[in-house]
């Protein structure tokens, strides 16, 4: 199916960020058409940004690319929950799907948190699909973090 081999290009991205040291979450921004337009990992370490997160990287080069600040009818990808700093970037791109994999009880900004689409001044609110290859995404969060210790 479409939307697992988008999710494992995601995955492919986060195990990338691990790589460079980076907390392991990947994200893939996919077209109308169905085609991968952008793909990131985390660099909030490589470049000094705590906004450099996988899912705001991916959707910056995708609105670069078609040369806007929206991404109607585009889906994204990522491999976590995402926080509620990319939710909110999420809701004023207006992208059409979002698609996660694993929950995020600590800093998770969608399905608990702040639950920034459910609130009234989420202006867009994507179709919503959680836990696609979630058991990947948290077994790589999970390594990670057991190595750090
Ligand atoms: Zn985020």
């Amino acid at each position: 199916m479409e939307f697992r081999s988008f999710m494992q290009q995601a995955l492919a991205e986060a195990r990338a960020a691990a790589k460079r040291g980076e907390v392991p979450v990947g994200a893939v921004v996919v077209s109308p058409d169905g085609r991968v337009v952008a793909s990131a990992g985390n660099r909030t370490r490589e470049l000094g940004d705590p906004t450099a997160h996988a899912e705001i990287l991916a959707m910056r080069d995708a609105c670069a690319q078609i040369g806007s600040e929206r991404l109607p009818g585009y889906d994204l990808y990522v491999t976590l929950e995402p926080c509620p700093m990319c939710a909110s970037a999420i809701s004023q791109a207006r992208i059409a799907r979002l698609y996660y994999g694993a929950a995020d009880p600590k800093s998770g900004g969608v399905a608990q948190g702040p639950r920034i689409f459910a609130h009234p001044q989420s202006h867009h609110v994507p179709e919503i699909y959680d836990g696609i290859g979630a058991a990947e995404a948290e077994a790589l969060l999970k390594d990670f973090f057991a190595a750090r210790r």
